[in-house]
C-alpha cells in the first residue's frame, strides 16, 4: 500500500500551519463525524482517516517524523505496512494509533466512544431508579396512588448538561486531541488506555459550571403519584417508564421501579394468586354441620360446611380472591379464597361442657387408632 498523504486527507497545503491543520481537522470532524452521518459507512471511514491524518499531523513531533518519509514506511528499510496493517511502521507510534481506530487495540473499535470525535459523545441511557412503597392489604388488593419522592439526579439547567460555565463550552482535550484514548509502549504491543487528562471523554472543561461543578447533573427529589394497580402483591415491581435518571448526551431517561411493600392481613394469607384464611370450626359443627359465616375481601359469605368436616378440609370460593396483576376494569380475573377449617379445641371448659364431653367419650367408643397397627377396630394388638 502507498503511503497515504495525510496532508491531502485534511485538505490542507505542506507548508500549512499548526493553526490551519488545527481547523481543517475541526472543519471535517464536524463534516463527517459518525453522529451526524448515521449508518454512512463512507463517512465513518473518512472520519477515521481525518482522524489518524490529524494525530500525525497535528504532533509536530509525529509530523515532522512523516515529513522526513518515516511513519508509513516510505524511507529506506520501510515494509509494506499500510493502514491497519502489521509491520512497516518505523515508529510504531502511528500503528497504536491504527490499532485504537480500527479496534485491533482492544479499546477502539467503531461504536465505541473512545473511538470518536469530542463534539457529540455517544448518546447513554439514564440509569434505572428503585423505590419501595408500603402499603395496605386492602391496598394491595383494590390498587392505589401513593405519594412517592424519588432521589435522583437531573441534567443541570444552568449549562445543560455540559459542564461548561454558561458562555464557555468544553475544549477538545489537548492530551489526545479528542480521542479520548492514549497508548503506552511503543510498536506493536503498545496498549491503549482512556486518557488520563480528560477521563476519556475526549472535551475538557477549562470553567466548570458553578451550579453543578462541571459534571452537567444535580441533585433533586422527584415526586410522584403512582398508580400501584391492584393485584400486586409484596415485593412486585412496578415499573414508570421513563422516570429513572436522565440519559446523557441525548440518551433517553432509565425507567423507575416501584417494589411494593405490603402489609400482613390477620386474617387473609396470600398463596400465589390465591387467599388462604383459616376459619375454626367447633367440635360439633366439624361432626354434625352448619352454616358458618366467613369473611371475603368485599365483606362476608356464608358457606355450608358438611356433616364430618375433617381438620384442614378446605372450600373454595373461586374469583372471590385479589385480582390478577395485568387484567383491566371490572372484568378483571380474579384469584380464588381457600377456606381452611380447623377444629377449634377449647383450653378450658365450664362444668356444664365438661360433663357433655365426658358423656361424648362414653358414647363415642372405639379406637380411631387401631388401624396405625393393621388391627381391626376393638381387636387385639397382635396381628
Ligand atoms: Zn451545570
Ligand atoms: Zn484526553
Amino acid at each position: 500500500m502507498a503511503r497515504p498523504d495525510l496532508y491531502k486527507t485534511l485538505g490542507v497545503d505542506k507548508k500549512a500551519s499548526a493553526e490551519e491543520i488545527k481547523k481543517a481537522h475541526r472543519k471535517l470532524v464536524r463534516q463527517y463525524h459518525p453522529d451526524r452521518n448515521p449508518g454512512d459507512a463512507a463517512a465513518e471511514a473518512k472520519f477515521k482517516e481525518v482522524q489518524a491524518a490529524y494525530d500525525v499531523l497535528g504532533d509536530p513531533e509525529k509530523r515532522k517524523q512523516y515529513d522526513r518519509g518515516g511513519l508509513f514506511g516510505g524511507g529506506p528499510g520501510g515494509g509494506p505496512g499500510g493502514f491497519g496493517g502489521t509491520g512497516g511502521f518505523d515508529a510504531g507510534s502511528f500503528s497504536d494509533i491504527f490499532s485504537n481506530i480500527f479496534g485491533g487495540g482492544g479499546q477502539g473499535g467503531t461504536a465505541g466512544p473512545r473511538g470518536r470525535g469530542p463534539q457529540a459523545p455517544r448518546p447513554e441511557r439514564g440509569r434505572d431508579l428503585e423505590a419501595s412503597v408500603s402499603i395496605t392489604f386492602d391496598q394491595a388488593n383494590e390498587g392505589a396512588q401513593i405519594p412517592l419522592q424519588v432521589p435522583t439526579s437531573q441534567t443541570c439547567g444552568t449549562c445543560r448538561g455540559q459542564g461548561a460555565k454558561p458562555g464557555t463550552s468544553p475544549s477538545i482535550c489537548p492530551r489526545c486531541q479528542g480521542r479520548g484514548i492514549e497508548a503506552q509502549g511503543q510498536g506493536l504491543f503498545s496498549i491503549s488506555q482512556p486518557c488520563r487528562r480528560c477521563e476519556g471523554s475526549g472535551t475538557i472543561i477549562e470553567q466548570p459550571c458553578p451550579t453543578c461543578g462541571g459534571s452537567g447533573e444535580t441533585r433533586t427529589v422527584k415526586k410522584y403519584r403512582v398508580n400501584i394497580p391492584a393485584g400486586v402483591h409484596d415485593g412486585s415491581r412496578v415499573r414508570l417508564a421513563g422516570k429513572g435518571e436522565p440519559g446523557r448526551h441525548g440518551g433517553p431517561p432509565g425507567d423507575l421501579y416501584v417494589v411494593t411493600r405490603v402489609e400482613e392481613s390477620p386474617i387473609f394469607r396470600r398463596k400465589g394468586a390465591n387467599l388462604e384464611v383459616e376459619v375454626p370450626l367447633t367440635i360439633p359443627e366439624a361432626i354434625r354441620g352448619a352454616e358458618v359465616e366467613v369473611p371475603t375481601l368485599k365483606g362476608r359469605k356464608t358457606l355450608r360446611v358438611p356433616a364430618g368436616t375433617k381438620h384442614g378440609t378446605v372450600q373454595r370460593l373461586r374469583g372471590e380472591g385479589p385480582p390478577k396483576l395485568g387484567g383491566s376494569g371490572s372484568g378483571a380475573q380474579r384469584g380464588d379464597i381457600h377456606y381452611r377449617f380447623v377444629i377449634d379445641v377449647p383450653d378450658t371448659l365450664t362444668e356444664e361442657q365438661s360433663e357433655a364431653v365426658a358423656k361424648l367419650q362414653s358414647v363415642m367408643n372405639g379406637d380411631p387408632r387401631a388401624r396405625l397397627f393393621g388391627t381391626a377396630p376393638g381387636g387385639s394388638t397382635t396381628a
